[in-house]
C-alpha cells in the first residue's frame, strides 16, 4: 500500500520548513508549480484505488494536476512532479493560444515512476501485456497512465557500465599512479548518466503530451488515430531542456537532425505511405527513429503552414479505415499528397537545427 506520509508531510506544521525548502529549490528553477496540499475528497477515491495497487515501499506525490507514484528517490521524484507541472501549462497555453480548445482534464493525471528498470517492464508487462524493452517510458490509454523509470537504471547505459567496470579493474590492477585514470573514469560515467537523464526529461514530455492530448480532448477519445498524429503531437512537446521555448510551434533538433539524415541519402518522406500508418511497422532501430521524425517534421509542417486544417481534421478524429479511406479524410483536409509533400519538403529545406 502506499506510504501516505510523504503525502501528509506537506500538510503537517512539523513537515512545513521540509516542504517550503523544496520549494525554494523550485522557485529558483522558474518553473510552474502548485503546493501539493492535504487530500480532498474527490481525490480520496482515486487515491484509495492506486494505493491498493502498489506494494508497501511506494510512495505518492500530488501536485496541481498529477498524482505522481513512485519508488524512486524523493528528488527525483520532485523532478519529474515539476516536469509534468510544466508539460501540463505549456500543453494548456500553446493549444489554446492555437484554437485546438484543449479542456482541463477533471481529475488528477496518474504518473507512475520505477527506480528500477526491470520493474518498470514487469509492470507493463502486468498491466499491459506487453514486452515494452527499449522504450523510454509510455502511456497507456487503457490505465490513462503514463509511466517512466529512472535513467540511472536504463538499458543503453548498459554498454558504458560494462567498459567503466573493465577500465576501473584494469586501471586498479596496473600498480601503476591510478588516481588521475580513476577521475577521468568517472567523469565518462558522469557524462553518460547526465545525457540518460535530459533524454529522461523528453521521455516525461512525450509521455505527457499523449496524456494530456487524450486527457484534454485535443485527441478525440476511443479512436484508432494515424501514427504521425498521435506521435506528431507527442514529439513537438519533446526537448531535453524545458528552461527554454518548446512546443508546436518551436524546432525539434533531435528530430529534426534525425530527419535530414534520412533524407539525405535520397530517401522519400512519403507522405502517402507515412498518413496512412496506424501501428509502427518492425523495422531498424534507423527506420524508427526516422518515422518518429517524419511525424514530427509532418505535424511541425501542418501546425505552422495549415493550422485551421489541422484543427478541422484533429476535431473530426477518425475511425480504423483502410488505408485508402484514410489518405481521402487526409486529402480532404490538407489536399492532394503529392502537392502537401512538395511543399512540406520547401518547408523543411527552411528549418535549421
Ligand atoms: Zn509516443
Amino acid at each position: 500500500m502506499l506510504q501516505r506520509e510523504r503525502y501528509f508531510l506537506r500538510s503537517r506544521p512539523g513537515g512545513l520548513r521540509a516542504a517550503a525548502l523544496v520549494f525554494a529549490c523550485v522557485g529558483i528553477l522558474g518553473a510552474a508549480w502548485a503546493p501539493a496540499g492535504p487530500p480532498t475528497d474527490s481525490a480520496a477515491p482515486a487515491l484509495q484505488v492506486l494505493a491498493r495497487q502498489f506494494p508497501t515501499g511506494t510512495n505518492l506525490r500530488r501536485t496541481a494536476h498529477f498524482l505522481v507514484v513512485y519508488d524512486t528517490d524523493h528528488h527525483w521524484a520532485e523532478g519529474r512532479a515539476r516536469l509534468l507541472e510544466q508539460a501540463y501549462s505549456r500543453f494548456m497555453r500553446q493549444m489554446q493560444a492555437a484554437g485546438f480548445d484543449p479542456r482541463p482534464p477533471g481529475e488528477p493525471l496518474v504518473a507512475v515512476c520505477f527506480r528500477r528498470h526491470r520493474d518498470y517492464l514487469a509492470y507493463a508487462r502486468r498491466t499491459e501485456s506487453t514486452n515494452l524493452e527499449g522504450s523510454g517510458g509510455y502511456y497507456s490509454p487503457a490505465t490513462n497512465r503514463i509511466v517512466l523509470y529512472h535513467g540511472d537504471t536504463s538499458p543503453d547505459l548498459a554498454p558504458m557500465r560494462a567498459l567503466v567496470r573493465q577500465r576501473r579493474e584494469s586501471i586498479e590492477g596496473s600498480g601503476g599512479p591510478r588516481t588521475g585514470a580513476l577521475q577521468d573514469l568517472d567523469l565518462v560515467s558522469r557524462r553518460y548518466r547526465a545525457r540518460a537523464g535530459r533524454n529522461n526529461i523528453a521521455h516525461t514530455l512525450h509521455e505527457a503530451a499523449h496524456q494530456l492530448a487524450f486527457n484534454s480532448g485535443v485527441h478525440p477519445p476511443g479512436q484508432a488515430l494515424p501514427f504521425w498524429l498521435t506521435e506528431g503531437l507527442a514529439t513537438a512537446f519533446e526537448t531535453t531542456n524545458p528552461a527554454v521555448p518548446f512546443g508546436p510551434g518551436e524546432v525539434n533538433r533531435a528530430r529534426l537532425r534525425d530527419l535530414q539524415a534520412w533524407t539525405r541519402g535520397g530517401r522519400s518522406l512519403d507522405l502517402a505511405e507515412l498518413v496512412t500508418v496506424l501501428d509502427p511497422p518492425a523495422g531498424t532501430a534507423e527506420e524508427r527513429a526516422a518515422l518518429y521524425a517524419r511525424s514530427w517534421g509532418l505535424f511541425h509542417f501542418l501546425f505552422r503552414r495549415h493550422r485551421p486544417a489541422l484543427r478541422v481534421y484533429m476535431r473530426a478524429g477518425g475511425a480504423a479505415a483502410s488505408p485508402e479511406q484514410i489518405r481521402r479524410r487526409f486529402e480532404s483536409a490538407f489536399g492532394p499528397v503529392e502537392q502537401v509533400e512538395a511543399q512540406w519538403v520547401r518547408f523543411l529545406g527552411g528549418l535549421r537545427h
